[in-house]
This record gives C-alpha cells, structure tokens and sequence, in this order.
C-alpha cells in the first residue's frame, strides 16, 4: 500500500515537473519569430499585409503599432486563429491618421497571457499614386501592328502598356521621362483598350486608359495541302521535345511539329525578345530583303490539309521573301546580335536587337556570318536564304518583335510611318 501511494506521488511530482519544464522551455528557448516583415516597409495607400508566426508557442495575440513622432497607431490587433500562425490585415494608412512619411512599426505578440516580445520595422508612407501625363500617343493602331508613347510621371515608377493582357516594357530616358515601344499582336481584338500602367515604388498603382484605337486588320486564310513528302524533315524538328521520332505517323508527327514544337520555339523568342537594350541603335526605315517578291504575309491563317482533311493550323507571324537560291540576307538596321542558332521551324535563326524593345528576325538560314554579341549596321550581309527548319521553299522569313511579341514588319519598312509614328516618341 505505501509502496502504491509513494509510486503515485512519484509519477505526479515527475508529470508536474515536466510541465513546467516544458513550459519553461517554450518560453524562453524556443521563441517565436515574425516572417513577412518586410511587408510593413512600405505602405501604399492600401495593403494586405499577411504575418507568419512560428513556433506558434503560447503566442495568443498579435498587435501592430505605427509610430510617428510620439504618436501611436493601432494598425492590427486580433487573436492568433486556433492552431492557425498567421494573420492577415489591411493597413489604410489615410484613414489610420498616418502622415506622408516615415514611420516605425512595432510588431508585438503577446505570449502566455503577460510575456510580451516585440519586432520592429522602419516604414515609408507613401499614399500618393504615380501621376501619368502622356506627352505622345498615336491615334490608332493597325491591329497586328505597333506604336510608341512618351509619358511623364510625378515621380519614379514602373511603368508599362498593356494591349490585351500583354505587358510591354518601357525605359526611363529622362528624369521624369519614359517612352515605350508596344505591339497589338494578331489576336488582340479591336475592341481591347491599350492601358498604361504606373507602379510607385511603394506599390501605389494607376492605370488609364491610352485613348488609341484598334484599327482592325483584314488577315488572310490559307489551306496549305500536304504532300506527305514533308516527312523526311519531321523527326529531327522533333527531337527538341526529346523522343526518338523515326517512323511515327506523318500526321500525328506534323500536327506535334507545327503546334508543340512551334510553342516551344516562340517561348525561345520570347525569351530573347524580353531582354533587349535600353538605347536606341536603329535609324531610318528597316530594310527589306533586295529583289524579293513577298509570297506569305504576317497574321496569315493557315490551315494544313493532308488528304483534303484539316489536320492542324498555326498563324504566321512574319512576311516570307523570296529571291534567287542563297541570297545575301542584310541586316535590316543597326543593332547587335541576340540570337545565331538552330531555332526548330525556324531554322537557322539570327536575331537583332536594334533597342527598346525592337527586334528583327531572319529564318531558314543557310547559315551565320555573325553570331551572339556582334554589332552590326544596316545592310550588312548576317548570312544567306534556304530552307532550313520547316520551309518548303527556299526564303526569308522576316519577323519584327517588340518586347518578344511578333507583330507585322511592313511599317517597319515604311520611313513615312516611322517618322510619324515612331520618331515623336524619340524626340526628347
Ligand atoms: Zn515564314
């Protein structure tokens, strides 16, 4: 019996012991730390400011107070959810009674109902939106075609057009001055407004309305009927999405080639279109290819039978230009090499950054006379025309990008259209 009782007490003198040990040891060994800080740095004029703790520890209550000379802003005070360690707020600094400017931010959280630990953070205040006051804008647009903006803003910001969801990037020349070179891709609908966009540098966003219309653009459809024979050239375009090809069904293969293979070739020049020079190398009209007669025009529907059937169908996204067998392709103006390789469909590709967001692209090379890094000017020979990637015939294919998106090259090579459209954007 006594033997019982001393084992009882035994066993709750350790359990107690254990306890308090355990709690001791959350308290001060094991302590809590608030992730996202960071977010209370800057504050717009509103915020979704989301906090982790972790460990959850005893941490019942969580507060954020903004300091400003000796005054003190309650931003967020609330309950840690059960066995939830995060909280999300809003901060609306205007109507919190913040003031322009700098702030400490004290992050507390209560633990254990009386221990409190603190985090603090210096913060700007910055409600204001970007002002945008558009110094050129063109009219209209060609539906597939481009245009440019001069734009001033009230202080530093990001600052893009958006043309159906498309992002295009602009560059700061002058102090408050940016310009921006944008594309309406193909598929963009007359009816979409080109929207320019301000990003602050604290996160306070405006957007208007560009006020340039769409004109639309007539496209043309074509079938193309396939012989078969196309099939010798197939396997290795499909090689770049790894697999072994050889004796696979001609229809299936072609269908894989001009609509997988063909993505995957565009992200490849979306890539290197993304990344282009902040400075102008271009003058004057682009160039066209010499003697050449223009047999596929940008935005062409085509739609390839085999047997009479549609069996897959994919937009053309440059002019074809064709003149004798192994012409001498120049370069269409001044800029440096971004691109010289196999490029799938395309072929052997080279591409020429001629800044801000310009491009030129010429496939189905025969092969280089420049590569990765040259500067090259206008007119200089880059290689020669042929048929390599998916090509039945030996031509040029000349393409234009702006910031990575094709769009038709035949204003490029208008000097008329380059010194009203383009040119006022450059004039600063
Ligand atoms: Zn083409």
């Amino acid at each position: 019996m006594q033997g019982i009782k001393k084992f009882v007490r035994t066993v709750v003198f350790v359990a107690l012991l254990g306890i308090i040990g355990f709690t001791l040891y959350n308290l001060f060994f094991l302590k809590p730390k608030v992730y996202n800080l960071q977010q209370l740095e800057k504050l717009p004029k509103e915020k979704v400011v989301n906090l982790v703790v972790s460990p959850r520890a005893y941490v019942d209550r969580v507060s954020v107070v903004a300091i400003q000379g000796n005054k003190e802003i309650l931003l967020f005070e609330g309950k840690l959810p059960k066995e939830v360690n995060e909280v999300t707020f809003t901060v609306k600094p205007e109507s919190s009674g913040l003031k322009e400017g700098e702030a400490r931010v004290v992050v507390k959280l209560r633990r254990f109902y009386i221990f409190e630990k603190s985090f603090e953070v210096r913060a700007i205040v910055d409600t204001q939106p970007p002002r945008i006051h558009i110094l050129y804008a063109p009219y209209t647009v060609l539906q597939g075609g481009s245009g440019g903006i001069k734009v001033k803003l009230s202080e530093p910001a990001q600052l893009y057009v958006e043309v159906g969801g498309r992002k295009f990037k602009s560059y700061k020349v002058k102090e408050d001055l940016y310009i921006s070179l944008f594309g309406v891709p193909v598929d963009t609908s007359p009816r979409d407004v080109i929207k320019v966009v301000a990003i602050d540098e604290v996160g306070n966003e405006t957007v208007i309305p560009l006020g340039t219309g769409i004109k639309r653009n007539n496209f043309q459809s074509l079938r193309i009927e396939l012989s078969g024979k196309e099939k010798v050239m197939l396997p290795k375009l499909g090689t770049i999405l790894g697999g072994n090809y050889e004796g696979s069904n001609f229809v299936e293969l072609f269908k894989k080639v001009n609509e997988e293979v063909r993505a995957e070739n565009e992200r490849k020049i979306a890539e290197v279109g993304g990344n282009s020079a902040p400075q102008r190398y271009w003058r004057g009209n682009f160039i066209q290819l010499k003697n050449s007669k223009v047999i596929s025009r940008y935005g062409e529907k085509r739609t390839y039978t085999y047997r009479g059937k549609p069996i897959s169908s994919s937009r053309h996204m440059g002019y074809d230009l064709a003149s004798v067998k192994n012409s001498r392709v120049p370069a269409a103006n001044h800029g440096v090499v971004v691109f010289a390789g196999d490029l799938g469909i395309y072929g052997n590709t080279v591409i020429i950054d001629h800044g801000y967001g310009l491009m030129s692209l010429y496939a189905h090379l025969a092969d280089f006379r420049v590569s990765k890094g040259d500067m090259v000017k206008k007119g200089q020979v880059i290689g020669y025309t042929d048929m390599t990637g998916l090509a039945f015939g030996d031509h040029l294919h000349f393409g234009i990008l702006i910031d990575g998106y094709e769009v038709t090259p035949l204003e490029w090579w208008d000097s008329k259209w380059i010194r009203t459209r383009i040119e006022p954007v450059f004039s600063y």
